[in-house]
């Protein structure tokens, strides 16, 4: 069952930039290129003395002018100064420097006045200083104003570490994090103790050639714990924690995200054995080549980057890359293959019991009344992930202390609960009673089909807990085996499973509701499919009706373009007899098994969960209790 709960953004901490951070910057250059410039003009003031040309040839025709240097544009040189209330004593020789002007007669003149006189050629290094040197100069240190400026600054980034990544700053020696502090997600907790292993004794590993994963992906939607679990896998190995969101890595300046990666996989091998977390991966590893916007190719350097880097360790070097997101699924293929996060640990939101056990961790060091009972709370909130918890706990104790309380009381806790749910994101999301005997009711439906059925997959979980990605609950099937291609009958048995659900619903209130949408839709693309595809059709024949591929994305429902009209109408028909067929055999399969259904239902209500053996366990009892034998239509899986 699916609905579709508003998308949300989830705003990335920044450090607040102080306004204009490189005005302050270019004033200083400003006021340095001033200073430097104040200094030489004095410096030549005090010393030389610039006189007009005229004045210049007054003095020629006087002798006194010693002698003097003849430039292109400028004539300078040492003369006599003679002045009134000096006379008598021998006059001193001072420099001067005066505009060339075009005089032809000019070297006439020197002659005549007997001036040691020649030409200079300006120096090779001062030429290479003046045309070369200072425009590259000032044009670096726009440059660089300009990074500061565009880069996003920020505290601790100046002009020498740009690519530099910040992730040193959030490197954590110890996160004081253990398992203990992560309640409810025991699997997740399961599967990363072999990370926590690795990393404590890498030589018996090593020993045994074993290789364990590079990275791990933690899938799941916001606020279960993702980020906690990776921070509580480095406290229990106890090694460093290099932490980055994948915002991060994202800037304006094409190959500055790169350069950060790099960085950050070089500090930590100089720090290994480590845990590198990178959090929303999402932001970073969208696939590539698909959108053309601005960035684009700054995206797609980094990701590269990544890939890269994700390749050129060995495993058994020490580091483990985690990495979090809740939209695994617009993640690039290439971050999934094998050698980079090819492992993924899924990290739902927790059902009642996680709830309580959550509650209790985040209760510690808490002074608590005797009257509290987390079990309550638990089954109350629905639909809460750790993080509504921690916040709710919170807002119990801020209730108490309003009510200059010295303990927490159950009132508090269910005050503070009404608050959150009260929030506007939450009351989508935490169902009826009603609403939620029909979600049971609809994924049992869904769970029994594809037990009778003989080619549906067997059933690995029932769910009634609403999931972050649009589900309000769901019904998990697993294949017992890897399998390439898909027989008929398995085709028409998914048709059928997955019209179990809306089945159900009609068969108990004889009504039903929009939460089938999705499972109609994946029925549809597999008998659109087989007519179109597979040639399964029982009229259409063997042909293969693709329309030209889409520019962007996969196939979309129009494969009917490439054929004549009479053909599309034989297909539509197919299709929906392969529809109409199974629904019919979905709810007789159900009315057969009614009274499994009522049960299964009662108790998914109840625990909110069901594994598969749970499921089958109860599929027994209520067949023993008729005596009735179903042996000849159970599902052999
Ligand atoms: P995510 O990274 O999955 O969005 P976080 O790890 O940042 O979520 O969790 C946010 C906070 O919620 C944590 O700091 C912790 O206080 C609380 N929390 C979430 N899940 C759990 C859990 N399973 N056990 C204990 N606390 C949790
Ligand atoms: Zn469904
Ligand atoms: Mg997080």
């Amino acid at each position: 069952m699916k609905l579709s709960p508003p998308k949300k953004n989830f705003p990335t901490k920044k450090e607040p930039e102080p306004p204009f951070p490189y005005l302050r910057f270019l004033v200083q250059i400003g006021i340095a290129l001033f200073l430097v410039w104040l200094w030489q003009e004095s410096l030549h003031k005090a010393t030389v003395s610039t006189i007009p040309y005229s004045e210049f040839l007054n003095k020629l025709n006087q002798k006194e002018i010693v002698e003097c240097k003849i430039t292109p544009d400028e004539i300078y040189g040492k003369m006599l100064i003679v002045k009134p209330e000096e006379k008598g004593k021998p006059p001193r020789i001072g420099l001067f420097s005066t505009v060339r002007v075009d005089d032809p007669d000019l070297v006439k003149r020197l002659q005549a006045a007997g001036v040691v006189y020649g030409s200079v050629k300006p120096s090779l290094l001062s030429q290479i200083l003046f045309s070369w040197v200072v425009p590259i100069l000032i044009f670096f240190l726009v440059w660089f104003a300009l990074a500061r400026f565009v880069g996003g600054g920020g505290a601790g980034y100046s002009l020498l570490n740009i690519g530099k990544s910040r992730a040193r700053l959030l490197v954590d020696e110890s996160t004081g994090v253990t398992f203990a502090d992560v309640a409810g997600c025991d699997e997740a907790k399961y599967e990363l103790q072999e990370v926590v292993d690795f990393l404590k004794n890498p030589s018996r590993y090593k020993a045994l050639g074993a290789k364990i994963p590079k990275g791990v992906l933690l899938v799941g939607p916001p606020g279960t714990g993702k980020t906690l679990l990776a921070k509580a896998v480095a406290g229990e190995a106890k090694v460093p924690f290099f932490s980055i969101s994948g915002s991060e890595f994202v800037e304006m300046f094409v190959g500055v995200g790169a350069a950060r990666v790099r960085d950050l996989f070089g500090q930590a091998k100089a720090k290994a054995p480590c845990i590198i977390f990178i959090d929303e991966l999402d932001a970073i590893g969208r696939q590539r080549g698909i959108r053309i916007q601005v960035g684009s190719d700054e995206h797609e350097q980094t990701l590269n980057q990544l890939l890269v880097e994700m390749d050129g360790f060995d495993p058994n070097e020490g580091i483990i890359v985690l990495a979090a997101t809740n939209r695994p699924e617009i993640l690039d293929r290439a971050l999934l293959r094998p050698g980079r996060f090819d492992r993924q640990v899924v990290v739902d939101l927790p059902d009642a019991n996680g709830r309580e056990a959550i509650l209790k961790v985040h209760a510690k060091g808490k002074p608590l009344s005797s009257d509290i009972n987390f079990k309550e709370i638990a089954q109350a909130t629905m639909g809460f992930s750790g993080a509504d918890l921690a916040n709710l706990l919170n807002e119990a104790a801020l209730l108490a202390a309003r009510r200059k309380s010295t303990c927490i009381e159950q009132k508090d806790l269910f005050e503070a609960m009404e608050k959150v749910i009260a929030g506007p994101e939450r009351k989508s999301r935490v169902l009826s009673e009603k609403e939620r005997e029909r979600v049971a009711y609809h994924e049992v439906g869904h769970a029994l089909v594809a037990f009778y059925l003989e080619h549906a997959e067997p059933v690995r979980k029932i769910s009634i807990v609403p999931r972050g990605r649009a589900a309000l609950g769901y019904t998990l099937q697993l294949p017992a085996s890897q399998q390439y291609l898909l027989s008929k009958s398995e085709l028409l048995d998914r048709i059928c499973v997955a019209m179990g659900g809306r089945a159900a619903e009609e068969l108990i209130y004889k009504d039903v509701t929009t939460g089938a949408e999705n499972d109609l839709e994946v029925a549809t693309t597999i008998a659109r499919q087989m007519v179109c595809l597979y040639g399964m059709g029982e009229k259409s024949g063997l042909s293969h009706y693709v329309p030209p591929q889409p520019l962007f994305g996969g196939l979309d429902s129009s494969y009917l373009k490439e054929c004549s009209n009479e053909t599309a109408r034989i297909i539509e028909l197919e299709i929906e007899k392969i529809l109409e067929e199974n629904y019919e055999k979905a709810k007789s399969i159900l009315q057969q098994h009614l009274k499994e259904l009522q049960e299964v239902t009662t108790i998914l209500l109840a625990k909110e969960t069901l594994s598969g053996e749970e499921f089958k366990s109860i599929l027994d009892k209520v067949k023993n209790q008729e005596g009735v034998s179903y042996s000849s239509s159970v599902s052999s899986s």
